[in-house]
Formats: C-alpha cells, structure tokens, sequence
C-alpha cells in the first residue's frame, strides 16, 4: 500500500479544514495507487468525517497524536479510544515536534503504541536524526535505539523524518534515504516506509523513485489543497513533472 499523508499540525480552522476538502474534491485528484491521509487538529474532526462521508471524499482521517493512558485525570489529553470512537483509524506516533517540544520520550511513545493497538488504531510511528547526529554520521545507530522498543513488533508504518528536515527546505541525499530504506526493510520487512521532511512539489520528484519507499508524510506543502494534489499527481506518476 502507499500512502500520502498531510499534517495540518496546529494549522486550519473547523471553516478552513471545510474549504480544503471542498477544493480538494472539485479538483478531483485522480488516485488509482495510493491511500490519501489527512491529520487535522482534534476540533475538526468530527465535522470534516461528516463532509468526507457525505460527498465520498476518498480521504481518510488520522490523529496527531492520542494519550499514552487509557483515561482518567489527564486535563488536555485526548485518548485512544476517543480517537476511535469518532471513526478515526489512523494515528501518528512519535511525531518530532512531540519528541522535542512536548518531550515525549521513546518509553512514552511505546506506550502509545500499546495504547494504539489496543484501540485497533493504525499507528504511524515517526523517527529520524538530529542535526548534530547527521553531521556526525551517527544516523543509523541513533534510529536504532529510537526503534528498540520495537523489537519483535510488527508495526504498520514508519515515517522516517530527518528533525533537520522537517520545515527546513533540506533534504537528505538519496543515497542517505535510501540507506534508511535499506536499514528498514531488514529490519522491519513487513512494514511500510514513508519519508517526510520538506517534500514540495519539486523535491518530491526524485525522492519518489527510490525503490521500497511506501509514500510521504508531508507537512508545510500539505496545507494547500491545490498543492497537495500536485505531490500526489508526481507520487502517483513519477516521471510526470506538473
Ligand atoms: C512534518 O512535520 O511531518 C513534515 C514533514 O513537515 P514539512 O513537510 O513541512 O517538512
């Protein structure tokens, strides 16, 4: 399966996630290959289910983010079973922004991906290097320990994420993806790969080639429908370059 996925992070209002969906569907993307993911903040999703469901918009809804307890006194927090009870079936994990700025650790992430799978939620568990460890060539070795907690599990998709990348206009080198593609696929053989990390438009040309990547989590260029629907034109048809 490939997946395009759009992380809205803090970004688009009940009103504006309206208008989004509504210019995606008259721009009537055409999608034969992929699984098309929106993640809006909490407050939108009832309302954009409603719409998805009405006009058979051919997204599906995914969580930033869920609790790593099940519940009780947690003011702010929005449990699993919250998130499937509304009809959402996706969830992202791991998220750099939650590691570095809520200071979420790899023991809490693996309890919300406990907490995933008890809810049948599909977790997306983001991972990547810092700067500093990409500068020192330290990659593989930091994202093997970010992974420990999954040895033996058989999670359904990873999303590497280089924290440098993410919103900088840099990219990894595609041998350097490709390294990361090739880490993955031995050690996690059944699972899917996606790669984020300012994936525009144009970047997204040549990363696309790259053999057993599964898709991309894409933030800034996501926020645009008009936008999105050209990376999943260039996903869906790599050598087309509108
Ligand atoms: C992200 O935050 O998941 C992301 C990939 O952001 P951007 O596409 O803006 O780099």
């Amino acid at each position: 399966m490939k997946y395009l996925i759009a992380n809205w992070k803090m970004n688009h209002t009940v009103a504006q996630g309206i208008e989004y969906l509504k210019e995606y569907q008259s721009l009537q993307p055409k999608i034969s290959k992929t699984k098309v993911l929106i993640a809006p903040s909490y407050t939108s999703f009832f309302p954009l289910s409603q719409i998805i469901q009405k006009e058979t918009i051919p997204v599906s809804l995914c969580a930033q983010n869920i609790c790593e307890f099940k519940r009780g006194a947690y003011t702010g927090e929005v449990s699993a079973e919250m998130i499937q009870e509304i009809g959402c079936k996706y969830v992202l994990l791991g998220h750099s922004e939650r590691r570095h700025l809520f200071h979420e650790s790899n023991e809490s992430i693996n309890k919300k991906y406990q907490m995933a799978l008890d809810y049948s939620l599909i977790p997306i568990i983001c991972f990547g290097e810092t700067l500093p460890v990409y500068q020192t060539k330290k990659t593989v070795s930091y994202i093997t320990e970010q992974l420990l907690f999954l040895k033996g599990e058989k999670p359904p998709i990873f999303a590497y994420e280089p924290v440098w990348s993410i919103g900088s206009g840099l990219i990894p080198r595609i041998d350097e993806i490709e390294t990361i593609v090739d880490f993955m696929k031995q050690n996690f053989p059944a699972s899917s790969l996606l790669y984020g990390g300012s994936v525009n438009p144009e970047t997204i040309q040549s990363i696309a080639k790259i053999e057993g990547l599964d898709g991309f989590l894409v933030g800034g260029a996501s926020l645009q429908a008009v936008t999105f629907i050209k990376l999943l034109s260039s996903f869906e048809n790599p050598g087309n370059d509108r």
